[in-house]
């Protein structure tokens, strides 16, 4: 039975990026996105299209329960399981403001999208994962997080950013031991500066930064960048590295003297 994939925040970015290669590497396609039904439908489904596979877009705030059970069931009558979630949706801060002056709002805002909704995504797919195991033996699943450098690079003027990504860190250990023994592996991606609507507000700051050296490798990261470690974790190829954070910053986080 051909696998499928549920890829959140996969409408566009980063998301849309992995969502494209795991199509190529032949899975079914499951977006969740608070973008539009009506653009993101046509855009999706020309996108699998060319690769063979089906897709199916569930509009799904991942910060809301009953909408994430509901997605899941979905995705489950469409496709009869879920193989493989890939925890992408995240925001910025509304307003990058000194730490002294951020919000309780912005901190609840950036951390119930980051990290809580992410990590009760996770443990109800988790407990399908484990009950398709039952049924299943054969059932092998694989849980993807999208964290950030900014779960050990402070950022004082986003640190509810930092925070939430910090603690996807520690999530990622944590469902890695829980599953461990099941054979479900969970990864942890961690991007550096990479092109996307996210970033584009910022362009001509990280431009000179990374001209200035602060990417050893000189150049933006592109969401195929991160697609490809994506489709490699997806794909078993380092089955035996549960728990495992995968760097993919160009060198960024190489301490240098
Ligand atoms: P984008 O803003 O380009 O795309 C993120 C998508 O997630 C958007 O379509 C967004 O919709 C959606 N989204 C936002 N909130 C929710 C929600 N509550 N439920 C479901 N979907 C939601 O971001 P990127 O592609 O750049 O980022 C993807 C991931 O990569 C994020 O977790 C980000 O933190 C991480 N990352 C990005 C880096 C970068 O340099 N771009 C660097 C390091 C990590 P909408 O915009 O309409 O809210």
């Amino acid at each position: 039975m051909t696998k499928s994939v549920l890829i959140t925040g996969g409408g566009r970015g980063i998301g849309f990026g992995i969502a494209e290669k795991l199509a190529e590497a032949g899975f079914n396609i499951a977006i969740c996105d608070v973008l539009p039904e009506a653009e993101t439908v046509p855009k999706i489904n020309q996108m699998v299209s060319c690769y063979g596979a089906a897709a199916l877009y569930c509009p799904c705030d991942v910060t809301d329960s009953v909408a994430r059970e509901n997605m899941l069931n979905r995705i489950i009558s469409r496709f009869g399981s879920l193989d493989v979630l890939v925890n992408n949706a995240g925001v910025a801060p509304k307003a990058r403001t000194d730490i002294t002056e951020m919000t309780e709002e912005s901190y609840d805002r950036v951390m119930n999208i980051n990290l809580k909704g992410p990590f009760f995504l996770t443990q109800l797919v988790a407990r399908h994962m484990l009950e398709q195991q039952k049924n299943n033996p054969d059932f092998t699943g694989c849980i993807i997080n999208i964290g950030s450098i900014s779960a050990t690079v402070a950022s004082i003027s986003r640190g509810e950013y930092c925070l939430s990504k910090a603690g996807i860190g520690m999530m990622t250990s944590l469902w890695a031991v829980r599953l461990a023994e099941t054979g479900i592996p969970v990864y942890e991606i961690r991007p550096g500066i990479i092109k996307t609507d996210m970033t584009a507000l910022v362009k001509d700051k990280y431009d000179k930064l990374i001209s200035d050296g602060l990417v050893p490798q000189k150049r933006w990261g592109y969401p195929e960048d991160i697609a490809k470690a994506a489709a490699m974790l997806a794909r078993g190829d380092l089955a035996y590295s549960t728990g495992q954070v995968i760097q993919v910053d160009g060198g960024m986080t190489i301490a240098r003297l």
